[in-house]
């Protein structure tokens, strides 16, 4: 095996280059110094420590939270044939014999702990035996008291710069926010670390926000024309709809497995297996899944409802594309989500100051549905990330929206609020508007208000996106105490009196991006028809590989590199050697046959 970091990338991992900061990072963990690496989930983390642990001399531990990951981890290495291995409480006592062994004896390039172990007596004792070319401390936020993945045992690792400050140390997290930053500083004792911060951006992500009509055959037209045979998942916010959407899914006969926190541990168990080993799964899940999944061939997360802050949001898309291939964020939201997140955030028995963060929050995500700027910059921006104003690979960039003045319309909508004395929900200021007649109207005479019927010029699909907008522009606000009655705010005083003009969205469409709007990268990229008969024939040789081995498809290879199969049609194990993401060990062992399949469908096309 090389020594030298950019022998190791290409000849072990196959990549040509080093991405963005990895080679800096690389380069300071090489001289003995300790890092923090701040990088969005997909931008590349481990090869950071991975290589460097193969360069230097004695075996890499790296820290990991996650069972499952860690198991995914060393496989992917050994395929590559890098000496890795895990310790952690899924091993029986004989393999656990047998990996401490090879790493007291330092047969180990890399070894994965889970953080629980790390301080007991019996591994100290080894740690102090053996030569220890660097800690890596993956998913660092665990240490952080105040986010939501905290760890109590994070908290032991300050030992290791305690007990081995010469050790070369690097902490890596996707959390960006300054505050989770300081206290992984802090408590990790990394005062003396190089901050390596990378951009946020994910710009393989293609962010859609749709407005909502009919949220299943939204979802189900997104499922059959842009992801058919992908696997993704599909985010609902209570348990109850999970359950249904899933079953809607399957009586269309999609393979969806439903997840939430009251399934049976087995059931949920047993559900994340087949969405990581079989390919095509699609999971319908609360926010209950998520941690841990390191599926990097997730081509779609979708929402059916709206997350509670732009956060959520970045982090529950952020599953999806890790392999750096094209992928979908989308969503779909409308009237009832703003009233219902609304609802939850003031009937939260939080204290004032928590719930006027939420509030915030959930500002600044009504803000990036109804953006008719790039969602991308306002994504980024929110986390103080610099994002120019086109980011080509957004609805609202490739179409861009189109506004109409509401302010009339809005007009109508707040004086029937007002003259029904600010008691009633949208949907019954819509009928008074559209002039029905209906008895729960008449039960309040509310068919002689003077605002009966002046709303007929408009459907009933815009009013609900005007009431949408005027609540997220807060010109109206949800009453907690009245279950959902619409309050006027004093910003809408303005409108009232003629102040001021408002421009909306325009909606007409259903979310569709109209094709070829844009000239960038991933705005082209296609999505891979899976009709192509290569295609499926690659998929299904990985497949075969993968269960004869017991190991998820994409150990063998990543999408990505089926793609560049599919592209670039190598004819040798010369070509074959070129792919990125073909090593020298993945050469050997799978060329040939991928090569075979390669070849065939050449002759028969
Ligand atoms: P993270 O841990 O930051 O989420 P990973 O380390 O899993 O990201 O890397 C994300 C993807 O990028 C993986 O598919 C990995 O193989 C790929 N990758 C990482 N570095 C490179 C590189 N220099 N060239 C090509 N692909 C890379
Ligand atoms: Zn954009």
């Amino acid at each position: 095996m090389p020594t030298e970091p950019l022998a190791i990338l290409q000849q072990t991992f196959g990549y040509p280059n080093f991405r963005g900061l990895q080679q800096e990072i690389i380069q300071e963990i090489m001289s003995g110094g300790d890092a923090l690496v701040l990088m969005p989930t997909g931008g590349g983390k481990s090869i950071c420590y991975q290589i460097p642990a193969i360069a230097r001399p004695g075996t890499g531990v790296v820290i990991s939270p996650l069972i499952a990951l860690m198991q995914d981890q060393v496989e992917a290495l050994r395929q590559l044939g890098v000496k890795a291995a895990f310790l952690n409480s899924s091993l029986d006592l004989q393999d656990q014999k047998a990996t401490e062994s090879a790493f007291s004896k330092g047969e180990l390039d890399l070894l994965y702990v889970a953080p629980e172990r790390l301080n007991t007596e019996r591994f100290l004792k080894l740690l102090l035996e053996v030569r220890i070319s660097l800690f890596a401390i993956d998913e660092a936020h665990c240490v952080s008291q105040w986010g939501h993945d905290f760890r109590s045992h994070y908290l032991e690792l300050s030992l290791l710069h305690e007990r081995f400050p010469e050790i070369p140390r690097l902490a890596l997290t996707a959390t960006a926010d300054l505050k989770t930053q300081e206290e992984i500083i802090r408590r990790l004792g990394l005062q003396k670390a190089r901050v390596f911060q990378g951009s946020f951006d994910r710009p393989n992500i293609r962010y859609r926000i749709a407005p909502k009509q009919n949220a299943r055959h939204q979802l189900l037209k997104f499922l059959t024309h842009e992801h058919p045979g992908d696997s993704g998942i599909v985010y609902c916010l209570s348990r109850r709809k999970v359950e249904e959407t899933a079953d809607f899914l399957k009586a269309q006969g999609l393979t969806a497995l439903p997840y939430h926190a009251g399934l049976p541990a087995e059931d949920r168990q047993h559900h994340q297996r087949r969405f990581l080993i079989e390919e095509g799964v699609i999971i319908v899940a609360t926010i209950a899944f998520g941690m841990g999944i390191d599926k990097p061939n997730v081509r779609f997360v979708a929402h059916l409802d709206l997350p509670r802050s732009p956060e959520a949001y970045y982090q529950e898309t952020g599953r999806a594309g890790r392999d750096g291939e094209a992928a979908n964020a989308f969503m779909v939201y409308g009237l009832q989500d703003v009233v219902t997140l609304s609802q939850m955030v003031e009937a939260s028995e939080a204290e004032e100051q928590h719930k006027r963060l939420e509030r915030q929050r959930l500002d600044a995500m009504l803000g990036l549905c109804e953006t008719i700027s790039c969602r991308r910059q306002v994504l980024l921006r929110y986390f103080d990330q610099a994002a120019p104003d086109y980011c080509a690979n957004c609805d609202n960039c490739q179409t861009p929206p189109v506004t109409w003045n509401a302010t009339e319309a809005a007009r109508k909508a707040l004086s029937c609020c007002y003259r029904t004395h600010q008691r009633f929900g949208a949907h019954h200021l819509i009928d008074i508007l559209l002039g029905k007649t209906q008895e729960r109207l008449e039960r309040y005479g509310h068919q002689h208000l003077s605002t009966f019927g002046i709303g007929r010029d408009l459907s009933e699909k815009t009013w609900r996106s005007v009431f949408r907008q005027l609540i997220t522009h807060r010109y109206l606000e949800v009453d907690q105490a009245q279950h959902g009655a619409l309050k006027l705010t004093e910003t809408c005083r303005q409108i009232l009196r003629g102040e001021k003009e408002l421009l909306l969205r325009w909606e007409d469409d259903q979310g569709e991006t109209r094709p070829g709007a844009s000239t960038k990268r991933w705005a082209n990229r296609p999505f891979i028809a899976s009709e192509k008969p290569l295609w499926s024939a690659l998929r299904e040789l990985r497949k075969k590989l993968a269960e004869e081995q017991g190991v998820p498809p994409y150990i063998i290879f990543q999408d990505s590199v089926l793609i560049e199969m599919l592209e670039r049609k190598p004819k040798t194990l010369g070509d074959f050697a070129l792919l990125s993401g073909v090593g020298e060990k993945k050469l050997l062992r799978y060329g040939k046959p991928f090569l075979r399949i390669i070849l065939e469908h050449e002759r028969t096309d």
